[in-house]
């Protein structure tokens, strides 16, 4: 079985194919950059309107696969910006359609924990899941997903790429200011916003940028924002093992290929004799391979969807799918 994923939710246009064994046949990717400040919705959404076609025949011609090897196409359905999960959806009734296969919605969250417990081998770990737009933390209990904790302001990669934009740099600010951090050493107090599992930025952002204007070099600043934020990010993670009583911690999101943040978590995982497993960065960024798996998961399990209820929900939460193939 081979099934087509589509990843359209953000900045992210990508197509993937996997096998039932979730070997990538062929993935291809293209990120939207804006040319200065955040992301616009319509812009990005336009950006993948002009390159899913390209990324379509690139998977495609690197899977070697054709439209009768294609088992199923799936996309992602929410949550994410409406016009670019349309974008990415349009194209996937299109094949649909077209190739007489069955239509698969999957959630984006969702995506991340199968792609990395796959990839893990781990049968039911925690997920933190650091992201531009999302920033929670997920678990598997009684037939869904859960959240048990989340940003309760604007997603830690938002956060690090508003700031980096803030002192002169371009989007994404996330590696630019993993890069800087290297060389600060000095500690500025920041607002440590945890509250029970649940985090907030807003409060970090404003005061570091404070610090900037009294003149803090950016290094030390990216290497106080990097320590408290992951710190924070860190600590949600080890209260929702406790209380969870599990011993796997999955990574997934953009964010999470900071090698700071996955440093702090592999420490405190393993000392609380767990085990930790972060995805290499192409599976852990957006990418259509993990909508692909989640599909061929849910296709198993018969969830598909006729085009015309085939609508997208940018605020659909995790908690809220059905995930029948986890068993009830
Ligand atoms: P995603 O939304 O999952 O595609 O991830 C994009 C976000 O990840 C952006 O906010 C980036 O700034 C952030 N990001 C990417 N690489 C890193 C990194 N090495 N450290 C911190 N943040 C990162
Ligand atoms: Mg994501």
């Amino acid at each position: 079985m081979v099934v087509l994923g589509i990843e359209s939710t953000a900045h992210t246009a990508s197509v993937g194919i996997v096998s039932d064994r979730a070997e990538v046949l062929g993935l291809a990717s293209d990120m939207y950059r804006p040319p200065s400040g955040g992301i616009h919705p319509r812009e990005a959404a336009n950006h993948h309107v002009a390159m899913l076609p390209d990324l379509v025949r690139t998977a495609v011609e690197k899977a070697g696969v054709g439209p009768t090897d294609v088992d199923a196409v799936a996309f992602a359905q929410g949550p994410g910006l409406g016009p670019c999960l349309r974008a990415g959806a349009t194209v996937a009734r299109m094949l649909s359609l077209l190739w007489e296969k069955p239509l698969v919605p999957v959630n984006h969250c969702v995506a991340h924990v199968e792609i990395a417990r796959v990839l893990s081998g781990l049968d039911d770990p925690l997920l933190l899941y650091a992201s531009g737009g999302n920033t929670q933390v997920i678990a598997y209990g009684r037939g869904r997903y859960r959240v048990l904790g989340e940003t309760l302001d604007i997603g830690i990669g938002n956060f690090l790429d508003k700031l980096w934009i803030e002192l002169g740099g371009t989007f994404p600010g996330g590696p630019a200011l993993e890069l800087e951090a290297r060389s600060g050493s000095a500690l500025h107090e920041l607002p440590y916003s945890v509250h029970g599992m649940d985090v907030a930025f807003s409060g970090m952002l404003t005061a570091a940028l404070a610090l900037h204007r009294k003149g803090v070099p950016r290094p030390d600043l990216a290497y106080s924002v990097e320590s408290t934020a992951y710190a924070m990010l860190t600590e949600i993670t080890e209260r929702a093992l406790a209380h969870r009583r599990r011993d796997g911690v999955v990574l997934g999101g953009g964010v999470a290929c900071n090698g700071r943040l996955r440093s702090m978590v592999r420490t405190m995982v393993e000392e609380r004799g767990g085990t930790m497993f972060a995805p290499p960065r192409p599976m852990c960024v957006d990418n259509g391979a993990m909508i692909a798996w989640t599909g061929h998961l849910a296709w198993t399990s018969r969830l598909s969807v006729p085009v015309e209820r085939s609508g997208v929900e940018p605020r659909q939460r995790t908690d809220l799918v059905p995930t029948p193939w986890r068993g009830a």
